[in-house]
C-alpha cells in the first residue's frame, strides 16, 4: 500500500538524509519542502533582495511558480521552468529563506504544490509542517531532534564536502537562530505534530534512522 510519510524537525536534524534513505528502501518519492521554498528565496536574491522585511519582495515574486519534478536522481526543483536545484544550499539563500518562509502568502502558494506530490503514490516528505498543517492526516508521522552541537556539526561536514569554507560555530548560531525563528513564527510555526513519533537522533547513524522509520512504515502498510 502506498502511505504518505512525514519528517519534521529542526534544522540539521538529519531529515533529508533520512527521508531520501527511507524513500530510496520503499520505493516513494521523496519530497523535500525545505527546497520548495528556497526556490523562492532563489528568485528574491536574483532581483538584489536579501533581507524578507523589504517592501520589494512580494513584488519580486508576484506570479513566480515554484514546482518540484523528479529525475532519476530524485526530486530537483524549477522556477518558471528553469532548473534551479543546483543553488538552493548557497548560504545567501539559507539566511533568507527562514525568514521568507514566515510570509503567509508564500506559503499558502506552495500548498498545493506539496499537497500534489501524493498523487505520485507513496511519499516520504520532510519540512517543518509537513504532519501539522500540510499532510495532518499523513499515515505515519515523525519527529526528529537532535543535540543543537551535533546537528551544526553534521552540517558543517557537508559544507565541507561542498567545499563551502566556513567556521562551525557560526553554523551552530546560525542554526539556533533558525530554530527561534522556525518555532517561534504565527504561521505554521515547528510543532510535534498530532500523532506524532519522536526519535532524538544524537547519536544515532543514519543507517539505524533510516532503518526505524521504514520498520514503523511496514508496520503501518508501507
Ligand atoms: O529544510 P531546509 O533547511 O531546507 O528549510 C529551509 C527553511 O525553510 C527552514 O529554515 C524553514 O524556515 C523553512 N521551511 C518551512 N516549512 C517547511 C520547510 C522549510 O518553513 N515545511
Amino acid at each position: 500500500m502506498a502511505i504518505v510519510i512525514t519528517i519534521d524537525g529542526p534544522a540539521g536534524a538529519g531529515k533529508t538524509t533520512t527521508a531520501r534513505g527511507v524513500a530510496d528502501e520503499l520505493g516513494y518519492h521523496y519530497l523535500d519542502t525545505g527546497a520548495l521554498y528556497r526556490g523562492f528565496a532563489v528568485i528574491a536574491l536574483r532581483a538584489g533582495i536579501d533581507d524578507a522585511a523589504s517592501p520589494a519582495l512580494l513584488d519580486a515574486l508576484r506570479g513566480v511558480a515554484v514546482e518540484a519534478y523528479w529525475d532519476e536522481n530524485g526530486m530537483r526543483v524549477r522556477v518558471d521552468g528553469e532548473d534551479v536545484t543546483g543553488e538552493l544550499r548557497r548560504p545567501a539563500v539559507t539566511k533568507l529563506v527562514s525568514p521568507l518562509s514566515a510570509i503567509p502568502e508564500f506559503r499558502d502558494r506552495l500548498m498545493p504544490v506539496q499537497r500534489a506530490a501524493a498523487d505520485l503514490g507513496g511519499l516520504v516528505v520532510d519540512g517543518r509542517d509537513t504532519g501539522s498543517v500540510v499532510f495532518p492526516n499523513a499515515d505515519l508521522k515523525i519527529f526528529l531532534v537532535a543535540d543543537v552541537h551535533e546537528r551544526a556539526l553534521r552540517r558543517s561536514r557537508e559544507l565541507a564536502a561542498a567545499g563551502v569554507e566556513h567556521d562551525v560555530k557560526d553554523v551552530q548560531r546560525e542554526i539556533a537562530e533558525r530554530d527561534a525563528r522556525d518555532s517561534g513564527r504565527k504561521v505554521a510555526p515547528l510543532v510535534f505534530p498530532d500523532g506524532g513519533i519522536r526519535i532524538d537522533t544524537t547519536g544515532l547513524s543514519i543507517g539505524d534512522q533510516i532503518a526505524r522509520i521504514v520498520a514503523l512504515a511496514r508496520e503501518r502498510g508501507a
